[in-house]
């Protein structure tokens, strides 16, 4: 049998975070949660606050540096915010933890940052701005319908407590469409808002629009239009569930990837 993989979580008190821990404690005993790090919920007892009777006895931490200095771990899964993605992966590669990281907000400098110090350390770093594996499925469906059609729009809908705009999973989608068509300026040449920013934001000239409402969870439709046909690829995460199988297969993996590694379509078999 593998040896046992152990983790530890960032943002444990957050919507992501919960799901993680409870996906992680069901993997019990390939995976071992050996600690879990949220200022919101410093002190507490991690089975009292998901109600689980697995995770009793693990203290949530305030702070991922102080918990590294007394837990040894292989696997860290940050699912925080873009102010502090980065001090925890980098945090987690000083302590030869391979960081697993969910939360969008990194850019390319952060990334460039990240890079120097996994190779420097010798530790691998899993970026995925989507776990969900329809979706990752949606964007390759999407790159490959931008060989033969130039003229798209994309479309992604979240919870209106999601704080960055576009989704990573928009921004992504676009970078794969750009990269198939090139940069290709839509619309009439002479097209004006008489609202500002009525047809969105643009990248390499086709338009993203972020529609946030109560009740939506994470959902991106991409479209499509030639003369006489539209083209509609839309996936739906209805549940944080969803995300959980790539999560876990990301833990497994990461430590067998080299460098900096972005979205789960590059760990899948
Ligand atoms: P959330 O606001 O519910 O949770 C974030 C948690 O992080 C909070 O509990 C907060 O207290 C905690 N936190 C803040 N600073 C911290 C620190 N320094 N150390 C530890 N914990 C800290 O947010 P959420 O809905 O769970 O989403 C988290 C991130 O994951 C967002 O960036 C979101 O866009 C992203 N996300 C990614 C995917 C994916 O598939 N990659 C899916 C859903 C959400």
């Amino acid at each position: 049998m593998d040896k046992e993989i152990s983790v530890v979580i960032t943002g444990v008190a957050g919507k992501m975070g919960r799901e993680t821990a409870k996906a992680v404690l069901a993997e019990a005993p390939a995976l071992k949660l050996v600690g879990a790090v949220d200022p919101r919920a410093d002190g507490k007892d991690l089975g009292d606050y998901l109600g689980l009777a697995e995770g009793r006895g693990i203290i949530i931490g305030g702070d991922l540096n102080r918990l590294l200095q007394g837990v040894k771990a292989d696997v860290l899964v940050d699912f925080t915010n873009p102010q502090a993605v980065l001090s925890n992966a980098k945090t987690a590669l000083e302590y030869g933890v391979a960081p697993v990281i969910g939360t969008t907000g990194l850019d390319e400098v952060d990334i460039a940052e990240l890079r120097e110090i996994s190779e420097r350390v010798g530790v691998a770093v899993l970026i995925v701005p989507n776990f969900a594996l329809g979706a990752v499925l949606m964007m390759e469906f999407a790159r490959r319908a931008a060989q033969y059609f130039r003229h798209v729009e994309i479309i992604e809908m979240h919870h209106d407590q999601k704080i960055d705009a576009p989704s990573g999973t928009a921004i992504k989608t676009a970078q794969m469409i750009a990269g198939e068509r090139g940069s290709f300026k839509q619309g009439h040449p002479e097209e004006y808002e008489k609202v500002p920013g009525a047809r969105g934001g643009e990248f390499e000239g086709l338009r993203i629009h972020s529609v946030r409402l109560p009740g939506l969870v994470a959902h991106q439709q991409v479209i499509f239009g030639g003369p006489g046909q539209i083209l509609s690829i839309r996936h739906d995460s209805l549940h944080r569930e969803s995300f959980m199988p790539g999560v876990i297969m990301a833990i497994r993996k990461v430590r067998d990837l080299r460098g900096v590694v972005i979205g789960l379509e590059k760990i899948l078999d």
